[in-house]
């Protein structure tokens, strides 16, 4: 992500929603291209009165929407994923599922990276509930990072599937594969944010 580029950069000016501050809020629009995920547009606004900040991110892009399903194991791991803020990460083998949220960011990683993040996730929900977690809950969680741990050795193999309504992700292997969805299919899955009809 840091090849972005600015083809263009506006600053405006507008009240601030937050104090009331008289044209103090900054708004600033930024086109950026990345690679796997074409052009956004983010727009992000600070108020020199308050400190309000806030920033959000609209998909400028509309490819067609797909499914990408692979086999993963061990043999796997380098594999590319380039998961768009739009998409959708599924292993229903381990019952894991990461939907677009509109702090979810997009990313270039690799089947391992993803792989981490799950068990990142798992342990941090652990954690959060702290002393008040049951036994049934703990025993899940372990097992899930056991499963984990045994699709990076090899052990086992589970599918891994990236569903993205906007078309801009992609698991990067021969073996991955590419199906378009239906429009049924790409209007269930969460975008993460506002879209524009074009
Ligand atoms: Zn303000």
């Amino acid at each position: 992500m840091d090849e972005k580029t600015f083809n263009n950069n506006d600053l405006m000016k507008s009240d601030c929603p937050v104090c009331g501050g008289h044209k103090t809020l900054s708004i600033t629009n930024k086109t950026d291209n990345i690679p796997y995920f074409g052009d956004i547009l983010e727009t992000s606004v600070s108020c020199s009165e308050c400190g309000y900040q806030s920033s959000d991110s609209i998909s400028l892009e509309h490819n067609e929407p797909a499914r990408f399903t692979l086999k993963i194991n061990n043999t796997k791991l380098n594999t590319r994923v380039a998961k768009s803020q739009t998409a959708t990460i599924t292993i229903p083998h381990l019952g894991l599922k990461v939907e677009p949220g509109p702090k979810s960011d997009g990313y270039v990683s690799n089947v391992e990276g993803i792989l981490n993040r799950f068990e990142e996730a798992v342990l941090r929900a652990i954690k959060l509930e702290g002393a008040e977690i049951s036994k049934e809950v703990q025993d899940n969680a372990l097992n899930i990072i056991e499963l984990i741990t045994k699709v990076k050795m090899g052990d086992m193999e589970v599918d891994l599937i990236l569903e993205d309504p906007f078309g801009n992700s992609v698991i990067d292997d021969d073996d991955a594969q590419k199906e378009l969805l239906t429009q049924e299919e790409a209007d269930k899955l969460q975008t993460g944010f506002t879209t524009i009809d074009q």
